[in-house]
């Protein structure tokens, strides 16, 4: 029921304004030849940029955020080498009040043979002399004990400097490094704040160009769900994956109405474009490339993984190393950290691959990591297209089942 209402709400707004609309010039004129007679709503179209120009912008403020965070990792290993600095500083230190301590116990001892001596010209027994000829040869192996303890020390300070030595220049070393570090990422920082700025007066631009309560929809669902607008392809919501009712379906279709999907909340369109491309005849379609086994990278789609649900996994191979990246697939965005193992993706991630279904999709480390933690729509959409196919002959082998009858025709006439 309250859902109904919002949406209800939402295409009332969206009336009011596309009135408006016919009244004032327009960078794209509403009449726009398309592939077909289906035209999609201004405010659509605008949200369309304003999704992109969030996107944008949250991947800067992300690689804004990076920086801290990187400068504070280096910070911490600088902070492990000063202690091991101090440590071995402070070793040294006590290896030197420990020599001074033997030095001082040699001269009392030696204080105290030379007293023994002189008693020893006075005394009057035999007894008395023994007693001190014993003293004295107590105390000079005391003072062999500690020459020993000494030496001890002298060989241990050798090490004890190499240590002080090596830890000031791994200091030095880091501590250049951190600069450098710094610089960069301020630099960064600086074009990215500047890049940043450009982008929020051109999302503020989008913004005045959509109606007030679709906005504020968008936004709603954007902040919770990660993204405001999905797109209706097959009868489906591809966001949410959910199944459309018929008159829903033509609702968004016909482009005349704002509608939202009743499970995600989404704003849903219609790109005539992509559905004319799945509606190209089925030859075209029982011809999906396959992916080489050999290839240094490999797409799977799961079903389920980890407990988060469908997710596309890029596994990488280059240089004995393999990594492997999580998206979810119906945001595009990076779920955890991306995994390093060692060798061959095949060895490196098995469990991750066995009940997969391995999909097309190729691009460079480089591109991946341009991407950061979102796919692109342009990506996403390719491996979603390619899912689709690969379910479709997965559920009809080599033969393709006709298309269930979409007539844009029927449509374009009314
Ligand atoms: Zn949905």
């Amino acid at each position: 029921m309250r859902q109904e209402n919002l949406a209800k709400r939402v295409i009332s707004g969206v009336e009011r304004v596309s009135g408006h609309y016919s009244h004032q010039p327009r960078n794209a004129p509403p009449t726009r030849a398309r592939i077909n007679t289906y035209s999609m709503l201004p405010d659509i179209e605008n949200l369309l940029k304003l999704q992109d120009t969030d996107k944008e912008i949250r991947r800067l403020q992300d690689e804004v955020a990076e920086f801290p965070k990187r400068v504070a990792v280096i910070e911490q290993k600088l902070a492990g080498t000063k202690a091991q600095l101090d440590k071995a500083q402070a070793s040294v230190k006590a290896d030197e009040a420990a020599r001074r301590k033997y030095d001082t116990a040699i001269s009392d001892l030696r204080g105290k043979i030379s007293k023994y001596r002189d008693q020893s010209l006075d005394v009057k027994t035999n007894d008395q002399y023994k007693a001190l000829l014993h003293e004295i040869q107590f105390a000079e192996k005391e003072i062999a004990a500690n020459e020993d303890k000494i030496l001890e020390l002298m060989v241990n300070a050798d090490a004890r400097d190499k240590e002080v030595k090596a830890a000031q220049a791994e200091l030095k070393a880091e501590t250049a490094e951190i600069e450098k570090e710094k610089e960069e990422a301020r630099q960064l920082t600086a074009k990215d704040e500047k890049l940043l700025a450009e982008w929020r007066a051109k999302r503020d631009q989008i913004r005045t160009g959509v109606n007030e309560d679709l906005l504020r929809h968008y936004e709603r669902v954007s902040k919770f769900r990660g993204s405001g607008l999905s797109e209706v392809r097959d009868q489906k919501c591809m966001a949410c994956r959910v199944m459309l009712r018929p008159q829903t379906y033509n609702e968004v279709r016909s482009g005349t109405q704002t509608i939202v999907c009743d499970s995600c909340q989404r704003i849903l369109y219609f790109n005539p474009a992509e559905e004319m491309a799945d509606l190209k005849p089925s030859t075209t379609r029982a011809k999906r490339h396959h992916p080489k086994i050999d290839a240094p990278q490999a797409w799977y789609y799961r079903a389920e993984f980890n407990g988060i649900g469908e997710v596309f996994l890029c596994l990488t191979t280059a240089r004995g190393q393999s990594s492997r990246r999580v998206y979810d697939v119906h945001t595009g965005r990076l779920i955890g950290d991306i995994l390093i193992r060692e060798g061959d993706y095949r060895q490196a991630f098995p469990e991750d691959i066995t009940g997969a279904m391995r999909l097309n999709g190729g691009w460079t480390e480089n591109e991946l990591d341009a991407f950061g933690t979102e796919l692109p729509m342009v990506a996403l959409d390719t491996l979603r297209a390619d899912l689709d196919l690969a379910r479709h002959e997965a559920a009809t082998g080599s033969h393709v089942k006709p298309q269930a009858p979409v007539a844009p025709t029927e449509q374009a006439a009314s």
